[in-house]
């Protein structure tokens, strides 16, 4: 997780900052390709981006927030591509009921499960 958050009156510091975040990866500090940036979600001041390294291949999600004249921005790292991010956030939240299910599932029935997932 990498954090960083503007004042509202950013120094010019601040903002070579958050323009490095979004242009370098975090990981081995490879300048980000146009084509390897993701645009998820877009409301007013905010994007939510998907952020594919071309040196490392490691995805980050960015959270983009502008808000009168400052950008703060978070980066967390993801093992979920572009492809795998688009179709989880259309996709519907994990129930406690179903996660109990499945826990006492596993529990009482794991030999099968696994069968079941070797085939
Ligand atoms: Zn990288």
């Amino acid at each position: 997780m990498k954090s960083k958050k503007s004042p509202k009156l950013p120094s010019s510091d601040e903002q070579l900052t958050q323009k490095q975040l979004l242009q370098e990866c975090p990981i081995c500090d490879a300048s980000y390709e146009g084509e390897h940036v993701a645009v998820l979600e877009e409301e007013e001041g905010t994007q939510l981006l998907h952020v594919t390294c071309g040196g490392c291949h490691q995805a980050i999600f960015a959270l983009v927030v502008k808000s009168r004249g400052s950008i703060s921005s978070i980066g967390m790292v993801t093992d979920l591509n572009l492809s795998d991010a688009e179709r989880l956030r259309a996709a519907e939240p994990i129930t406690e009921d179903t996660l109990l299910s499945f826990s006492r599932m596993l529990r009482q029935e794991s030999s099968q499960f696994i069968q079941h997932i070797l085939q």
